[in-house]
């Protein structure tokens, strides 16, 4: 054997594959050994299952043995062909199986001889059918021999299964034994998992459902164990290498902190306060993510920390996703600190150049104590002069990279991650998993659970006479509407078109505002001001408001087209309206187009707790599609599945964090296979400079 990497061999290097295949298999993106190898069966077929013609039931798959009595090919009217096998196993009862188009079919059968047919029964008229089954000969008579599990692949219409097993066979024959197996002994012994060789065997030609199972688990488990292991790597790294400074919130801070409060934190908060401190206290960069239900005060935490922050002398910064919410951020600590000489800085890309010019001096003179801003706080340009915490809020877009840039600016200051929604905790542990975390799940004393009623399209009139009366009641309210203009192609209420309509209609006599994406930025920052100034009644507009905005005395909410939303993102937009002690009420209008819509709607009638939904939108989005919308800076998991396998996630988790607790760099010999995987995979992701 050469010294290459068997894995990095080219497939044309197999005895026997042709051109053909080579395409073929190069169009599933499988040109290497170890492609072909990672190429694992999408599902298995249980040909196990064997059963007398008279005990054959619909659903499963299952498989039969008896006697061909019949063999018979025709044409349909339609033009195919139709080829059927009869099979009995007892001279009465019978099993008919049909091969459509496929006349050469009847050349493999003669009378007389037995088979098994494995496939799924179905009741047809009078006796039993099986659509194309899988056939096998049972040479001599044998009966009781194993029909075996069968992978099924994703393959493509002209590559198929059968092309697909010789090749993978020779493949495993030849290399599989010289691949080293990444694993250390230690990790494979405590999990009892099987060899790198024999986990593939298991995979590929399973001798039963429970091996392939145990197979695919071994693999998963590796992917999640070098993932994990990246995380661990990088949060040691930040925080071990890291230096930041010690920031103490003794009790006078703490008395003077809490006094700007208008209300007591809750009990959670409190929590979440004291994990912050405890951070803050020491000179290793915080790496701490909030995670909190809608609502539930995310932005005291926040305030608290970059308050103690600024009593230490240093300057903080609090990093919002859009230019609405970094300004109501300024508003809300402008309320607070009114009578306060911290000096504060708003940052967001609609200053002139003049004015960020002389925002950025400041900054860099150590003038200003505490900036809010946008992405326009992570630019090239920006200097601080002892930049002692970064808040992020709100993050669902800013990935890992973009707590990577405030270090290359040559600090380490502290980090508060929170999150706009909560995530299903599988899914917190990949995407933020090189943090700590602290969860928020109780709302504030008094709030009223938001009424959530699906209208029917009828009921329209009803609807708006409801929000009349909680508006002349002083109560505001949202209209949100998917798009911002009438789409030709799609029948969806474009919020331009219900505001023009609205304000002449049903609304007459009401202040109605209109906020969308396509505003500019001082727009929108105008119409948000009335808004919560309460100049404004009713605000028709799009998700823009879905993130973060916090106007309690909005309490109505309509959604148009609510099945256009994720799961998550109606809960956020519930989440505007259950922020004071009135009670909030939300109508949704949906025609919802298949199953999958109106269990997500059902879902959301069913429940407002918001980790509960988050595990119900992963579930029925798929994790591909939840994280769709994020950028998160990990790429793909390629075999292990966050919803189903999240046994084994955590378990390579907690392995990751102790192996790294013990090799640091994992540097020890028996680690080294491991350090190439994670590097190959993450290094460049996830910035692991150091230990490369
Ligand atoms: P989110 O976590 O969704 O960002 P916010 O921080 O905007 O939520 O808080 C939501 C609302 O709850 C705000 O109006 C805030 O003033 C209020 N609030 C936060 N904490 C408390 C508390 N402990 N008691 C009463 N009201 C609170
Ligand atoms: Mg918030």
């Amino acid at each position: 054997m050469s010294e290459q990497n068997p894995l990095q061999i080219g497939l044309e290097t197999l005895p026997g594959i042709s051109e053909a295949r080579l395409e073929l298999l190069g169009r599933l993106g499988l040109r290497t050994v170890g492609d072909l190898f990672l190429h694992f069966p999408r599902s298995y077929e249980d040909l196990n299952d064997v059963r007398p013609i008279a005990a054959l039931s619909e659903g499963s798959i299952q498989t039969v043995q008896g006697e061909v009595v019949e063999i018979e090919g025709r044409s349909l009217n339609d033009g195919r062909t139709v080829v059927s096998v009869v099979l009995s196993d007892d001279g009465k009862n019978c099993l008919e199986g049909v091969w459509f188009n496929q006349s050469f079919a009847a050349k493999r059968f003669r009378y007389g001889q037995r088979l098994s047919f494995s496939g799924k029964p179905k009741w047809y008229r009078d006796h039993w059918q099986m659509s194309s089954p899988r056939v096998q000969i049972l040479d001599g008579g044998a009966t009781g021999e194993e029909p075996g599990v069968m992978p099924v692949y994703p393959l493509t219409e002209d590559l198929r299964v059968e092309h697909l097993r010789p090749i993978m066979g020779r493949a495993l024959d030849l290399h599989a034994a010289h691949v080293a197996d990444v694993l250390p002994a230690v990790l494979r012994h405590k999990h009892d998992w099987p060899t790198y060789q024999q986990a593939l065997r298991d995979i590929h030609f399973p001798a039963s459902l429970a091996v392939a199972t145990r197979g695919r688990r071994r693999f998963v488990y590796e992917e999640f164990l070098i993932l994990q292991l990246a995380l661990a790597l990088r949060r040691r790294e930040i925080r071990d290498e890291g230096k930041a400074p010690q920031l103490i919130s003794s009790p006078a801070i703490d008395a003077r902190i809490r006094r700007l409060f208008p209300f007591r934190l809750t009990a959670d908060q409190d929590r979440a306060v004291a994990e912050v401190c405890r951070d803050l206290a020491v000179e290793k960069p915080m790496q701490r993510l909030l995670q909190a239900d809608v609502g539930a005060g995310k932005t005291a935490v926040a305030v608290y920390a970059l308050l103690v922050t600024v009593a230490n002398k240093h300057q903080a910064a609090l990093m919002a996703p859009t230019e609405v919410l970094a300004r109501q951020h300024a508003r809300t600590l402008d309320r607070y600190l009114a009578h306060s000489r911290v000096r504060r800085q708003l940052l967001t890309g609609a200053l002139t150049p003049a004015e960020r010019r002389a925002a950025l001096a400041a900054l860099a003179a150590g003038e200003i104590d505490l900036v809010v801003g946008t992405q326009a706080l992570v630019q090239e340009d920006v200097r601080f002069a002892r930049l002692g915490l970064v808040v992020i809020d709100e993050q669902h877009k800013f990935g890992v990279h973009q707590r990577a840039r405030f270090r290359r600016l040559g600090v380490d200051p502290h980090y508060l991650v929170m999150t706009a929604t909560p995530i299903p905790r599988t899914a917190a542990l990949t995407v933020f998993g090189d943090l700590d975390v602290s969860i928020i799940r109780e709302l504030p004393p008094g709030r009223q659970p938001v009424a959530t009623r699906w209208e029917p399209a009828g009921q329209r009139e009803r609807v708006y006479t409801r929000l009349r009366e909680g508006m002349a009641q002083g109560r505001q309210g949202y209209i949100v509407c998917p798009l911002v203009e009438e789409s030709a192609t799609l029948d969806v209420k474009a919020a331009t078109q219900t505001h023009a309509e609205l304000q002449v209609g049903p609304f007459r006599d009401f202040r109605v505002g209109l906020l969308h994406g396509r505003q500019d930025d001082e727009t929108k920052a105008a119409v948000m001001e009335r808004f919560c100034k309460g100049e404004l009644d009713l605000l028709v507009c799009t998700s823009v408001i879905e993130v973060g905005i916090d106007v309690p005395n909005a309490t109505l909410l309509v959604i148009e087209h609510a099945e256009r939303f994720g799961l998550s993102q109606l809960h956020q937009l519930r989440g505007r309206v259950s922020r004071g002690p009135v009670a909030g009420q939300c109508f949704l209008f949906a025609e919802p187009a298949g199953d999958e819509g109106r269990d997500r709607l059902r879902a959301f009638l069913r429940t407002t707790d918001g980790f509960a939904l988050a595990e119900e939108d992963m579930r029925l989005r798929g994790v591909g599609e939840f994280f769709g919308a994020r950028q998160h800076g990990i790429g793909e998991l390629r075999i292990g599945n966050l919803i189903a396998d999240g046994d084994l996630l955590r378990q390579a988790r907690k392995d990751a964090f102790t192996l790294v607790a013990d090799d640091a760099r994992l540097r020890r010999p028996e680690h080294a296979l491991l350090r190439a995987a994670v590097l190959e995979r993450y290094g460049k992701t996830l910035d692991l400079a150091e230990i490369g």
